[in-house]
């Protein structure tokens, strides 16, 4: 989710060239170009009020809201961390009344990749500097984005932005020229660098909309709980974060007494793998089934296979020449081809890119939402998981892409092709070191016919 800046918006009331700030999925096709040029992103926490019992819902609480600039405040596991830990101390007025047992669920977004170890070092900052007994970091299954229940309190945020125009400040001329000349977040963030001056502009140019957005924000509520509005954290305080100190403590170096009482301390085991129900697979056990019992990762979302079935798009769709774009896994970042019937048009490259920047991808799932006009145009096969090889199509299809190894998607330390193969296949997929030293082979195709005698007869 992003709050787009238009920098050229056709408004409905007719008036052109009026800088405005739009809610990007719902006027996506007002706006010209540049959509992404200038964003904020939001950010949303829910401090929930646990339910007596697990049946009951979870989306009851307090939630915090901050909207970062795109730009200069970009996403990351410890920037997470800061604000989430800046969050918990601005709730709770007393440290100590910060619970002892953390459990954080947050969406699938690469910046939560509990796999990563920059997440992983964020999690360890936030787990010492919270004096937590324990620390619990889940995110969204695979495939499941649209189900996250983050999304709920999105559909609420929505509200806020919703029918709002805005005039973003103008720059001094000198600036808006300069910024004009650059497109791409990569090109604003690197001329900011060797200039503070552009930096400071735009970062002021912003801020008004910034406040508004809070302003507007803060009368959304959630159970007459109204949301609160944070800023986002800044360079400093996200270095004081990382700062890991020893406790102090003369018996141990490195962490404190737990908070818990002893006895609930001792029986706090750590959470379970999903582990399908006994007598019904397609679902997976009651927490009370599995908690406190080894289980293992193998039925792991992340690790399921891939769905049969015939794919939802038209029959014929799936071929070469309608291979249209490309879309990365956040998962297992394999490449997957995105077909289409028609050619896109630029409109429809603008809103590919827009979800691809927005909504992470996951092998399985679909690239729009079901509600979006592109969810029955332009498709990705969803009959696939992360364990499902690179497609032939993306090999043999026209539009410019680099070799990559035909079972992990990688590009680099790709391997000879041998001769030996050469002279029997037509096709042979490139395969990379490391799934060589997988003892996985070359992919063949197409062998070569030797021609037989009785063609010339
Ligand atoms: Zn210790
Ligand atoms: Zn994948
Ligand atoms: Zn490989």
């Amino acid at each position: 989710h992003k709050v787009a800046i238009g920098e050229e918006v056709a408004t409905s009331t007719g008036v052109r060239n009026r800088k405005s700030l739009i809610p990007d999925n719902t006027i996506l096709a007002a706006s010209d170009h540049d959509f992404t040029k200038l964003s904020l992103t939001p950010s949303v926490i829910l401090l929930c009020k646990i339910p007596a019992s697990i049946s009951e819902s979870f989306y009851h609480g307090k939630v915090y809201t901050s909207y970062k600039n795109t730009v200069f405040e970009p996403s990351s596991g410890i920037r997470h961390s800061t604000e989430f830990f800046s969050t918990l101390s601005d709730h709770y007025l007393n440290s100590t009344e910060i619970p002892p047992i953390m459990c954080l669920y947050t969406d699938g977004g690469p910046d939560h990749r509990t796999t990563y170890g920059s997440v992983q070092v964020s999690l360890l900052c936030l787990f010492i500097r919270g004096n937590f007994d324990m620390l619990i970091a889940m995110r969204t299954a695979p495939a499941q984005s649209w189900t996250n229940p983050a999304e709920r309190i999105m559909s609420i945020l929505n509200l806020g932005l919703q029918g709002v125009a805005l005039l973003r400040d103008q720059m001094s001329s000198e600036m808006e020229d300069l910024f004009s000349r650059k497109n791409t977040l990569e090109e604003i963030r690197l001329v900011a660098k060797n200039n503070s001056q552009l930096e400071s502009e735009l970062r002021n140019s912003i801020k008004s909309i910034q406040q508004l957005l809070n302003r507007r924000t803060e009368r959304l509520v959630l159970d007459n709980e109204n949301f609160i509005c944070k800023s986002p954290a800044d360079d400093e305080e996200i270095a004081r974060f990382f700062e890991i100190k020893k406790c102090g403590n003369i018996e141990c170096e490195i962490c404190t007494m737990p908070r818990t009482p002893q006895e609930v301390f001792e029986s706090l085991d750590f959470l379970p793998d999903p582990t399908p129900a006994a007598h019904d697979s397609d679902h997976y056990a009651n927490f009370f089934m599995v908690y406190n019992k080894p289980t293992t990762d193998e039925h792991q979302p992340s690790k399921k296979i891939a769905a049969t079935g015939t794919e939802r798009g038209p029959s014929g769709l799936y071929i070469n020449t309608k291979v249209r774009e490309f879309i990365t896994c956040n998962e297992c970042s394999k490449v997957r081809c995105l077909f289409s019937g028609r050619q896109l048009t630029e409109q429809d490259g603008l809103e590919i890119r827009h979800a691809i920047e927005n909504w992470p991808y996951t092998c399985g799932s679909t690239v729009f939402p079901q509600d979006h006009n592109l969810f029955d145009k332009v498709f990705v096969r969803e009959k696939i998981c992360c364990k499902t090889p690179m497609e032939f199509t993306y090999y043999s299809c026209r539009k410019v892409h680099s070799d990559r190894c035909y079972h992990c998607g990688s590009t680099d330390d790709l391997q000879d092709k041998p001769d030996s193969l050469m002279e029997k296949y037509k096709s042979i997929l490139s395969l990379c070191a490391g799934c060589q030293d997988k003892g996985l082979d070359f992919f063949c195709r197409m062998p070569i016919q030797t021609k037989k005698r009785k063609h010339d007869q």
